[in-house]
């Protein structure tokens, strides 16, 4: 399970820490290191582990001790905290337009789930009452626009198409009429991804954003790849400007840093987190829950 080898480290360190009655300087300095040590080994971003480590010596030398925890169930719970607020605090939801259609727009590399989330987050989507429609507007990848017919008729929602002969620009367009005419109110657009970020692939999805003016642009990046899906967020929150990332592959064995690194470095929440292969795999992002895992 993602964090298991982080969640097992921290708490070794905090044992340590548990029993005392009172803490020094040199007792926190020496559980940070642990901490630093325990969050780089989990592949998290360098800068965000010095920031972190920082912030947390502040608050735990210069901090009262509530009279209900020991010191260090103290350091404990600001370590929580600061976690919990690392990864965005609060748990970012989706912006649904009042004036329907609201347009969804998923980005992302190849292999990182992207189809596969569309199809997961329009189920999710209905269940609260809404009424999607899926987009194939991924014209190059041999087998993604079946793929998405696939999963819409699996789940029973409907799959806009035009082949893989037309523009992404003129698929998204009329996808959005179609929609319209069908009283559909949400609109989720498949859009290609490339095994590496490259200048074609930025240009073509800066299009279709100019044509359509999506309500949310969703990055879906695989956690397993760890600094890769951070660096990746970084380009196209630069490119197109996120309103959030799904991090997916969560439930396979991942260091984790990931999850821990991409708000920090790209200013963009996570607002929704993969958890498997099945439709119904798919789960609001809480960093409070998530920081209560990796603590154990
Ligand atoms: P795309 O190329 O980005 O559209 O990626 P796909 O949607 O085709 O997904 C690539 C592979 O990852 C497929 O085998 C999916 O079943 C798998 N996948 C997607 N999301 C998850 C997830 O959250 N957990 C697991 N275990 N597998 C996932």
């Amino acid at each position: 399970m993602v964090f298991s080898g982080l969640a097992e480290k921290l708490q070794e360190t905090f044992r340590k820490l548990k029993g005392k009655g009172r803490l020094t300087e040199e007792d926190v300095d020496e559980a940070l290191k642990e901490v630093r040590r325990a969050l780089l080994d989990a592949d998290v971003n360098f800068k965000v582990v010095k920031d972190f480590q920082k912030k947390v010596k502040e608050r735990a030398v210069g901090s009262d001790v509530l009279t209900s925890l020991t010191p260090g169930q103290q350091v404990i719970k600001i370590v929580h905290e600061e976690l919990s607020e690392l990864m965005g605090g609060v748990q970012s939801k989706i912006n649904l337009s009042s004036k329907p259609p609201t347009v969804v727009m998923m980005v992302g590399l190849q292999g990182g789930g992207k189809t596969t989330t569309s199809a997961k987050l329009s189920n999710m989507l209905r269940k609260g009452g809404r009424r999607p429609l899926l987009v194939a507007a991924d014209v190059y990848r041999p087998a993604a626009i079946k793929q998405l017919q696939v999963l819409g008729a699996q789940l029973d929602i409907p799959v806009f198409s035009m082949g893989d002969k037309n523009s992404p620009v003129d698929i998204a367009r009329a996808a959005l009429e179609n929609a319209q005419s069908n009283s559909r109110d949400l609109v989720i657009i498949d859009t290609a991804g490339r095994l590496h970020v490259d200048d074609q692939l930025m240009t073509e999805l800066e299009s279709i954003k100019a044509a359509v003016k999506p309500h949310e642009i969703l990055l879906v990046v695989d956690a397993m790849t760890g600094q890769v899906a951070v660096n990746v967020a970084e380009t196209f929150n630069q490119r197109l400007g996120l309103d959030g990332v799904v991090l997916t592959k969560l439930d396979g064995d991942t260091r984790g840093g990931a999850a821990l690194s991409i708000k920090a470095v790209t200013g963009c929440p996570i607002k929704f987190a993969g958890v498997g292969e099945k439709l119904d795999a798919i789960e609001p992002f809480h960093p409070d829950r998530m920081a209560d895992r990796i603590l154990g």
